[in-house]
């Protein structure tokens, strides 16, 4: 338990309004956005400026008290809650909300790591610039959890991750000290990168308390297709083709299997956009500095030649954005469509792009064989090499008994993707989730050169113990 002298001071140097500690008000700090267990904690801390992050961490540094750092809570690792015991305090970035700058010219904006990922882009609009990182929880995920585990979402094939988005940051060290490195310079070999250091961290060695991203050029052009393709080999056909046909102007290509749209009919009412019978479709966007409508006929043009070269079996091209956000309210309402459809044991992979076809062969066969009947649900950023392969419980099984083969079906997925040099969470991160699963595949040597970094920045071990990996 944390002495009730220290969550004194530090109720003291939150100041009013900074904190809370009532059961009622701390308990959404502690309860996971989807499946996952319920934390506790007895003070969830809520400063208002970089400072008043510093006085906290110092106290925690002195007191070894643990502190877990926490954004929008919209992570699927369980990375950003506090665990049962109750001996962690929450430090939440929400209040830590303010846009400090925005420099159309540099392509610039420098915020606080509580803003939401969607104020950064409707800030970004406004000055007719785009902030392009774009992931399904945009309202509520915030910048310092999006740059805490590096997201990637529907962009990146074009983009890069959120790691590709970022000048400079400024972080509050293990010492309780500020570091502002808060450049916005494209270029600058002075020395060590230590911003991607933090990125991706998932708030394990400092406290992401504001950043310098990049804005982009706002496409005036945008066209998505929603396309049947043969099989999986040719969907990846079709990004390659797509990428040579259109180069830069594929901003999304996601492959999702048929049972993604009929669950979303059938769990939330959505109705499914194309008839058909093959199991794989691909949902892409195209877009552009071009007039509107101009990438229209280049599509059109490009989809016919691939269904001649026999990649492509059906098309939809969107008529109206109103039909592209309906067809892609699909795809990014998986996450909600997957919980009501039946327990799934989720996995969140990465293998080079052109593996991804016999990534899904190997783990489907793999699957079936041990588990006839269960629900494949899979869909995922393949422009990424990215994949959400969730199996869900087979019909007549039941929660508990998928859930108590989460090990066994995470080792034959996992083993897959090792083989094929992949990783094991491409976007989501390890949190608690995947911990175990990280200790066995990382090797000694690289797991190593992390503990070592740990000890360097986080000499009292007090930023968010228990997630990704033991020091
Ligand atoms: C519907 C839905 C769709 C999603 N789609 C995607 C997707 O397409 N791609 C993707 O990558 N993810 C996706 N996610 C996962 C999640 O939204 C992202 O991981 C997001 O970046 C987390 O941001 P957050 O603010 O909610 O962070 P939190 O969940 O609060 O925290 C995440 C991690 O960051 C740490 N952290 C938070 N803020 C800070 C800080 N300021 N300093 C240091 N550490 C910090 C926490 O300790 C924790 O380790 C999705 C989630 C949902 C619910």
């Amino acid at each position: 338990m944390i002495e009730s002298g220290v969550l004194d001071r530090l109720k003291r140097a939150a100041g009013p309004g900074g904190f809370l500690d009532g059961p009622a008000d701390t308990a959404a700090y502690c309860t996971p956005f989807r499946d996952g267990e319920t934390g506790a904690t007895p003070l969830v801390l809520r400063p208002d400026t970089t400072e008043k992050v510093a006085a906290l961490v110092t106290i925690c540094a002195e007191t070894r008290t643990p502190i877990v750092p926490q954004g929008g809570n919209t992570g699927l690792t369980g990375a950003g809650l506090p665990r049962i015991a109750g001996n962690e305090v929450v430090l939440s970035l929400t209040r830590l909300n303010r846009i400090r700058a925005v420099d159309p010219l540099n392509d610039t904006i420098t915020v606080e790591a509580g803003v939401t990922m969607e104020a950064v882009q409707q800030a970004a609009e406004e000055v007719d610039r785009l902030f392009p990182l774009s992931i399904g929880s945009r309202g509520t995920c915030q910048i310092g959890g999006n740059l805490s585990t590096n997201a990637g979402g529907i962009h990146v094939v074009r983009y890069g991750t959120a790691r590709a988005m970022v000048l400079g940051l400024e972080v509050v060290t293990g010492q309780g000290e500020v570091w502002d490195g808060l450049r916005g310079l494209r270029k600058d070999n002075a020395g060590y990168d230590l911003k991607q250091l933090f990125i991706g961290a998932e708030g394990t060695l400092g406290i992401i308390t504001g950043a310098v991203l990049k804005l982009f050029s706002r496409p005036r052009e945008r066209q998505t297709a929603l396309v049947e393709v043969a099989s999986a080999e040719a969907g990846i056909g079709l990004l390659a083709y797509m990428k040579s046909a259109m180069g830069e102007a594929v901003s999304a290509f996601e492959l999702i299997h048929r049972n993604c749209f009929s669950l979303a009919t059938e769990t939330l009412g959505h109705p499914d956009p194309m008839e058909g019978v093959r199991t794989w479709r691909v949902l892409m966007d195209l877009a552009g500095q071009e007039a509107p409508g101009s990438l229209r006929e280049p599509l059109e043009e490009a989809l016919a030649n691939a269904f001649e070269a026999g990649l492509v079996t059906d098309a939809i091209i969107a008529a109206s954005g109103a039909q592209a956000d309906a067809i892609w309210a699909i795809r990014e309402e998986q996450a909600e469509v997957q919980r009501r459809a039946g327990f799934g044991i989720k996995h969140d992979i990465s293998v080079p792009v052109s593996a991804i076809p016999e990534f899904i062969a190997q783990a489907d066969a793999a699957l079936t064989k041990t588990y006839p009947g269960h629900v494949t649900c899979t869909f995922g950023h393949a422009g990424d090499g990215n994949l959400h392969y969730n199996p869900i419980e087979p019909r007549d099984w039941g929660r508990q008994r998928w859930e108590a083969e989460t090990e066994a079906v995470n080792r034959i997925v996992h083993d897959i993707v090792a083989d094929m040099g992949g990783s094991i969470t491409a976007e989501h991160g390890v949190g608690r989730l995947r911990k175990g699963e990280l200790a066995h595949y990382k090797s000694p040597v690289e797991l190593g050169m992390m503990r070592s970094l740990k000890r360097a920045f986080d000499p009292a071990g007090i930023f968010n113990p228990g997630k990704v990996f033991d020091v």
